[in-house]
């Protein structure tokens, strides 16, 4: 067996293990669960949990854990060793059918954006069959939701796995009307593209800023930054090397398809690209991802970062959430196809995400929104804040065509009509990739490219799912009352939302200034900031979406952008007080200290030449203390205004006040730190430089 074959997936309790593993019986009746969503019986369970136990004590396991996805972004565990007692006062290895399906986790440290009060702190994890469990440091994990005694969702992975339920069960009803007598399922797929920077951990240890925020709150830009494009796709070096190999060791043994990986456009950043799965099982993959990625860097000396902003005026990173959606026989829903009613079903499911992106523009900025991400969406580097579809022009000329009910020269001089004629090949746009888009599709898939790097794509992917959804609940509405005339019927519904929502569709450059009017003509969105987009996760269309499709409940709702809206001004809390801190504790000190060595120079200098003029020194001292003053004025205008935000009650206005009272302040603070920075002499500067930390890897 190869390296690789022994590797992949050995430590995943996954399908060829299951088989293997499990009597017959209950193999049969736990896939049925997997793929049709059907309930567990708990007598199962227990045969289950009997079976992965002996599995996982087989590879080193002591412990299991409930693995769950709280709505702090990151993942949580609580472990739990297999031992229980004997009469003899011996031991055994126990782990019932019980503990496999609930655990009871104290739920009052999770925020709940108030579903819960505090007394009645008790959640509960429910096991997701759906997602494989795993070994991971000697311990079981298992793949589980995390619910409020009452119902509520607490985590990231229920409504996502309800999201996926909402758009299989309308993707079922529009395929139906194209007579897919044998499908049975519609799963929805995704693979996320992760970037990352690495750095040295000797230089992040002597940073506060990266230490608490995960990012540098200070520094000038280095002679060199990324201008000379050669770092993108360059040879990757021998310490970064080694970094992914041991990377891809260890996500293999997780079964986790990570395939390509390369250096991105700035210095000291790359990406980790996966093989596509299903949606679920690759948000879980991509949470697993980052806390590998982390993790493995450390064990070669350097820390991965996986902020959106870590380094300002070089490349932030982001997620690229390639999104598809398929049928459980293998056909992709949004790869055309030869036949006739093949291209009218690809033209059917590539309008309904036409019209669900147009219609939920402003969700899906929310899904991509932090104050992390405002640093990157909208600057020159990542997709603007207006969310548009970039289709390539053939594809869009085809639409036009169909709208139209005109000749397209593809189609041989024949008004397009769907389900009735071949569509014109188009070739795929390979070449132009159209990195500026924030919604490209390319070829059989969508890619959403404003996700942030370290977000987890469970959000992203709740409104792709349910907004699509409603679009194919829309469709399938219309067109079920016309079985007779089902081929008129959809010309007909096929060009008025071609012409309804034609508006989303732009394959320009997306970081032109001139597509911000355009846009704005057009009637688009334009959401820059986190506060400005939030209010609009409480809209009436979007809680009508999401509790018609039975993935999010209002009172879920409402705790989500609470949750969001105070995860905002607690990260803004947290950088201005580093800031301030930093400024006065390293940045002062330091070049005051250099102002007096450069004043003992002049003073030396004097009493040994008289009518020495000292001009560089006393300029320098002049420059440094203007700018010093600066700085110290700001800082302290910044201390004083961040304690008024915290003061506000009102979260949406408390957010307002970082953003447009608290952002600036430490921009003016910034600003004159890095001019000193570039006339402070390197060895009493008191951090490492932009230099060190992307070079030196
Ligand atoms: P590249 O963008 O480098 O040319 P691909 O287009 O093949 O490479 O894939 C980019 C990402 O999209 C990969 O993570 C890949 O697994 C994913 N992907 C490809 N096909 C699908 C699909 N049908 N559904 C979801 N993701 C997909
Ligand atoms: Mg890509």
């Amino acid at each position: 067996m190869s390296r690789i074959n022994e590797l992949f997936g050995s430590m995943v309790f996954n399908d060829a293990t299951m088989r293997e593993k499990l009597p017959k019986e209950t193999y049969k009746a736990l896939k049925k669960t997997i793929q049709n969503g059907k309930t567990l019986d708990p007598a199962i369970a227990s045969s289950v949990a009997s079976a992965m136990k002996d599995w996982a004590l087989e590879r080193g396991a002591t412990h299991y854990t409930h693995w769950f996805q709280p709505m702090t972004g990151v993942t949580a565990e609580k472990h739990d060793g297999f031992i229980a007692p004997t009469d003899d006062g011996g031991a055994i290895m126990e782990f019932s059918g019980k503990e496999l399906i609930k655990g009871e986790p104290d739920a009052s440290s999770f925020p709940s954006g108030g579903l819960r009060a505090t007394f009645e702190a008790r959640g509960y994890t429910a096991w997701d069959p759906t997602s494989y469990a795993f070994i991971k440091d000697n311990t079981l994990y298992i793949p589980t939701a995390f619910c409020s005694y009452s119902g509520e969702a607490l985590d990231k992975k229920t409504p996502l796995l309800r999201s996926i339920e909402a758009i299989n069960k309308q993707a079922m009803r529009v395929l139906k009307l194209f007579g897919n007598e044998d499908v049975k399922n519609v799963i929805t797929t995704v693979g996320a593209e992760q970037e990352y920077f690495l750095v040295d951990k000797k230089y992040f240890d002597q940073r506060n800023d990266l230490i608490y925020c995960g990012r540098t709150l200070f520094g000038a830009m280095p002679p060199k930054g990324q201008e000379l494009d050669d770092h993108y796709f360059g040879s990757i070096k021998t310490r970064v090397k080694a970094y992914m190999r041991d990377l891809d060791d260890e996500l293999w043994k997780l079964g986790i398809l990570a395939k390509t990986e390369h250096n991105e456009a700035a210095p000291a950043q790359h990406e980790l690209a996966p093989i596509y799965t299903t949606t679920n099982i690759a948000t879980d993959h991509n949470q697993l991802t980052m806390e590998i990625m982390k993790r493995v860097a450390e064990r070669h000396g350097m820390v991965c970062l996986l902020h959106e902003k870590p380094f300002e005026g070089i490349n932030g990173s982001g997620k690229h959430n390639n999104w598809s959606i398929s049928t459980d026989t293998g056909v992709n829903l949004l790869e055309p196809g030869k036949l006739p009613h093949e291209n009218a079903q690809f033209i059917t499911f590539l309008c309904a995400a036409i019209k669900a992106v147009d219609e939920y523009q402003d969700i899906l900025r929310i899904s991509a929104a932090s104050a992390g991400n405002d640093h990157r969406l909208g600057a020159n580097e990542a997709p603007p804040a207006i969310i548009s579809i970039f289709l390539g022009d053939e594809l869009t000329q085809i639409l036009e065509s169909i709208e139209g009910g005109i000749d397209y020269e593809g189609a041989g001089g024949r008004d397009l009509q769907l389900g009735v004629h071949v569509l014109p090949h188009f070739a795929q746009d390979t070449t132009d990739r159209n990195r500026t888009s924030p919604f490209a599709f390319t070829g059989n898939k969508f890619e959403f490219r404003m996700v942030g790097s370290s977000f987890s794509i469970s959000g992203p992917n709740v409104v792709l799912n349910t907004a699509i959804a409603e679009a194919l609940k829309q469709f399938a509405d219309e067109l079920e009352g016309e079985k007779e005339n089902f081929t008129a019927a959809l010309n007909k519904l096929i060009k008025k939302t071609i012409k309804k929502h034609k508006r989303i569709i732009f394959n320009g450059n997306g970081y032109d200034e001139a597509w911000v009017k355009e846009a704005e003509k057009r009637g688009l969105l334009n959401l820059p900031t986190t506060p400005d987009a939030l209010p609009e996760f409480i809209n009436e269309k979007n809680i009508k979406l999401f509790t018609d499709h039975k993935v999010f409940t209002e009172a879920e709702i409402h705790s989500r952008y609470e949750i969001h809206l105070e995860n905002y001004c607690k990260v803004l809390g947290i950088e201005a007080n580093t800031m301030v801190s930093m400024v006065k504790k390293y940045i002062t000190p330091s070049v005051a200290e250099y102002i007096k060595a450069l004043a003992t120079t002049v003073n030396e200098l004097k009493a040994a030449v008289p009518n020495a003029a000292c001009k560089a020194e006393v300029e320098l001292i002049e420059k440094l203390s203007e700018l010093l003053n600066a700085m110290y004025e700001d800082n302290n205008s910044l201390e004083r205004e961040s304690v008024s935000a915290k003061k506000i009650a009102d979260l949406q206005k408390r957010a307002n006040y970082y953003r447009d009272t608290v952002i600036p302040l430490m921009d003016k603070v910034r600003f004159s730190a890095d001019e000193l920075e570039l006339i402070t002499a390197k060895k009493y500067w008191p951090m490492p430089t932009y230099s060190d930390l992307i070079y030196k890897v």
